[in-house]
């Protein structure tokens, strides 16, 4: 049952994930977190007592396997427990079916990459980070800063944009406390009044498209909304090494990956958008667009709007251009998506010949309302921490409308989410086992 593999707390979500890798025969690795008397203070009274951890799936034989299946949840913390329901379903068929039996493929399975938002329901991780605007490594990320110097997309050239946009609405999106939220009527007008100045696009850049200001108080735990933070953070470092030494060991090319990383709140209620990145501009990239079509198997539409085939029509990917190539003007850096894929084709031995890059968003809430859950709590704990004071519960109304916002407690949607999660994963292993 769908149900079942749903949890509703991180530890219950890690002793699943672990136990359904065991009977499916996968191998097991945990990258711990550092201890947790490291965190920022309004964190450390509220527990897990135990330390966070990455949980990683390996199914096939990782080292020497010519295709890999890569599927990543959680960069987003309260976004994983679907993620994680998906990997706990897909794991248990493949118990079911008697252990991994795909020719020529491995799985790498990697379960909530940011930890500390899983077990505090939170999108940012311990520092208030976007985890999924900070995998930028210096000698493998992809994409070039928009402008006339097109500098190499790092911390240092991120932090140095002007975010003239983000700025002028700075105070809107970012109020100091709970009190000073503004009343969700005159919250929709500003927002109204904010797309009519700037235009959808720009603020749509402006805000989710990440943010890097150097002014930040570094270390608190509530900066900007969007903040991609100034360094690499331990999440991602710890995948990257790990990621760094599976290639390194690697003793064949890996002639086909498929990344799916698993997102919520985005896009219609209980329905998934598949969405890429095209970086086919860029040489150093080596996800391409097309092969994330050929991983999906997507048909062109025929004339008369109707897909060739039903089942191929469900999966229609979403390209947003990187700049660039004469796209959107929608830039995202140091997104996970690439990020690993870049990491492992960075590694001697483990040379990544063709890539499909796929994040896979279910739809929640409409977005001003998950925008306005983001806001609110942010403000909570922002307000904890000026206060010296722990964040209050994760009862606290505006902690639990977060959580509601990118998981709802909606037994429909989340059928719809274990059944289009494991889908998807059956649709690109086609591409993978040939
Ligand atoms: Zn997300």
């Amino acid at each position: 049952m769908a149900g079942e593999d749903f949890s509703s707390t991180w530890l219950e979500a890690r002793a699943k994930f672990r136990e359904a890798a065991s009977a499916a025969g996968a191998r097991l690795a945990a990258l711990k977190y550092e201890p947790l008397d490291t965190l920022p203070a309004v964190w450390r009274s509220l527990g897990p007592d135990v330390p966070l951890t990455i949980d990683i799936a390996l199914l096939g034989d990782e080292l020497s396997a010519p295709a890999m299946l890569l599927h990543t949840s959680g960069v987003h913390g309260v976004e994983g427990f679907a993620g994680s329901a998906i990997q706990v379903g897909f794991l248990r068929d493949v118990a079911a079916r008697g252990g991994w039996h795909r020719r020529g493929v491995c799985a790498v399975v990697v379960h909530g990459i940011n930890a500390h938002g899983m077990a505090q329901m939170r999108r940012w991780n311990e520092r208030g980070v976007d985890l999924n605007r900070n995998f930028l490594i210096e000698d493998v990320t992809v994409g070039t800063l928009p402008g006339p110097d097109g500098a190499r997309a790092t911390f240092s050239a991120l932090a140095a944009q002007p975010h003239a946009v983000y700025r002028q609405i700075y105070d809107f999106v970012n109020p100091q406390s709970p009190a000073a939220l503004l009343a969700p009527l005159r919250f929709y007008a500003l927002a109204a009044l904010a797309v009519v100045r700037h235009g959808f696009g720009a603020l749509k850049q402006a805000i989710a498209g990440g943010n890097y200001l150097p002014d930040e108080t570094p270390s608190s735990a509530a900066p900007a909304l969007f903040f991609g933070g100034r360094e690499l953070e331990q999440s991602h470092r710890l995948l990257a090494q790990f990621m760094r030494r599976l290639g390194e060991r690697r003793v064949a090319p890996l002639r086909r990956v498929v990344h799916v990383d698993v997102h919520t709140g985005l896009g219609p209620w209980g329905k998934d958008t598949l969405l890429a990145i095209d970086r086919d501009a860029d040489p150093s990239a080596v996800s391409r667009v097309s092969d994330a079509r050929d991983a999906l198997h997507e048909r062109a539409p025929s004339r008369s709007g109707e897909r060739s085939s039903p089942r191929a029509c469900d999966f229609a990917l979403e390209v947003s251009a990187d700049s660039r190539a004469g796209g959107t003007a929608y830039a995202l850096y140091g997104t996970l998506v690439e990020g690993l894929v870049q990491v492992l084709h960075a590694a001697a031995g483990a040379r990544v010949e063709r890539a499909a890059c796929i994040v896979q968003e279910f739809g929640t809430e409409h977005a001003l309302a998950v925008l306005e859950a983001l806001r609110a709590e942010r403000a909570l704990v922002k307000q904890a921490e000026m206060a010296g004071e722990p964040v209050p519960s994760a009862n606290h109304p505006l902690r639990r409308r977060l959580r509601l916002a990118f998981f709802p407690d909606d037994d429909e949607w989340r059928r719809a989410v274990h059944a289009r999660g494991q889908l998807l994963i059956e649709q690109v292993c086609g591409w993978l086992e040939l």
